[in-house]
């Protein structure tokens, strides 16, 4: 057994504390990696307070992690002691259903194994997260991270990164498109980087009106202040395709309503509240509303490749573990330029 660090939380009225586990020995297939840095997403925050139903307790979060290997299985082919390695969302799936056979793991029919709040595929082994001092996972649901790039910088990559990247290449942004980030965030600020990087005319639809100068620094055309009706307004049917991050509960139609002819919405944001559409925003301009989870994991390798070639990361700031619970509170005032990232150094 491998004694590990982190922090957890024993319920969704709790705050996170430290908390010590084990970790299993490596099986013949499985990678040890000591965690440097993991990433704070929104959907730690839902699921460590039970926003959507369902959490597991005790609860480690963390699903942006990356760090070296230290140890490796006798079978391991992909990974060897040093390398660099990154765990995104998932850790394992069905592997035999069409999705997983694709490389769609993340639409495994069975369901994907997630990083943490999750049985393993036994049934019984809990999954703990990346707010830990090591992780031990199977190769085959383990990343390739480049030794160019920021390491720290490249944590938010494995979740916000991949989440916007795969739905924005689905959808087929590049040049000539008009698209709208909604909410900058985590996921809106790499959503911004990548559809600017792609070639597309991009905008920030906000409600911060603060956040402007941010979001023409990351490359963002104009900016729309999503409380300001005249803007809103202004922008009606102006884009081809949103990318809708938001986390808090909110009227889709008011969104919905900036889409031109055929385009689409991607909802990429989770809020606990069922939102509205109205059938007759749908049926203007022929619209479209879609959903997308993660990305598989060759798309993993594949973002975080195209990342190191072209040099894109997050913007993040560093804290220390203990401040886990303030900077939880910050994300939840939209208080984060762009992504708070945990120095697992604190854990040590
Ligand atoms: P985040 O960093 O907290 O960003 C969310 C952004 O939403 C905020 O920065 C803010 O942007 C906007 N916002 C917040 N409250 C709002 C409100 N009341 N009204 C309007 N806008 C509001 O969160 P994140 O980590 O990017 O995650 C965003 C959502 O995506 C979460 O629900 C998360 O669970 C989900 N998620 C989904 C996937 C997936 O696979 N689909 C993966 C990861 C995360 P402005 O200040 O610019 O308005
Ligand atoms: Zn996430
Ligand atoms: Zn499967």
């Amino acid at each position: 057994m491998l004694p590990t660090n982190a922090y957890a939380t024993h319920g969704p009225k709790e705050k996170l504390v430290p908390f010590s586990f084990d970790r299993r020995d490596p099986r013949p297939h499985d990678v040890v990696i000591e965690i440097m840095y993991c990433g704070v997403c929104h959907s730690d925050l839902h699921q460590a307070r039970d926003e959507w139903g369902g959490s597991i307790y005790p609860m480690v979060p963390g699903h942006e992690i990356v760090g070296r290997v230290t140890r490796v299985g006798q079978e391991v082919k992909k990974f060897k002691a040093g390398d660099l390695a990154g765990v995104g969302v998932l850790i394992d799936s069905c592997r035999k259903c069409k999705p997983c056979l694709d490389g769609l793991e993340n639409y495994c029919v069975e369901g994907m194994t997630g990083t943490y709040n999750a049985y393993e595929r036994d049934g019984k082994s809990l999954a703990q997260g990346g707010y830990s001092t090591q992780i031990v996972t199977d190769e085959n649901y383990v990343l390739h991270v480049s030794e160019k790039l920021d390491l720290k910088a490249v944590a938010p990559l494995l979740c916000a990164g991949i989440t916007t990247y795969s739905p924005l290449r689905y959808v087929g942004v590049g040049p000539g498109m008009k698209v709208g980030v909604i909410g900058l965030g985590g996921l809106g600020h790499m959503g911004l980087k990548f559809a600017v990087s792609f070639g597309a005319e991009v905008s920030l639809i906000t409600t911060s009106a603060s956040k402007e100068a941010d979001a023409r620094r990351l490359g963002a055309h104009h900016v729309v202040l999503s409380t300001d009706k005249a803007m809103m307004k202004k922008y009606d049917s102006y884009f081809d395709v949103l990318l809708n991050t938001l986390s808090a509960n909110h009227s889709y139609t008011t969104y919905l309503k900036l889409l031109g002819l055929n385009g689409t919405m991607i909802n990429v944001g989770l809020p606990t509240a069922a939102g509205e559409v109205q059938p007759f925003a749908l049926l203007k301009n022929r619209r479209s509303i879609m959903g997308s989870g993660v990305g598989g994991i060759k798309e993993t390798q594949e973002m975080l490749d195209y990342c190191a070639e072209k040099n894109i990361v997050a913007d993040v700031e560093v804290i220390p573990m203990q401040q886990i619970n303030e900077a939880y509170e910050r994300m939840l005032k939209s208080d984060v330029r762009y992504r708070f990232v945990i120095d697992l150094k604190s854990l040590k």
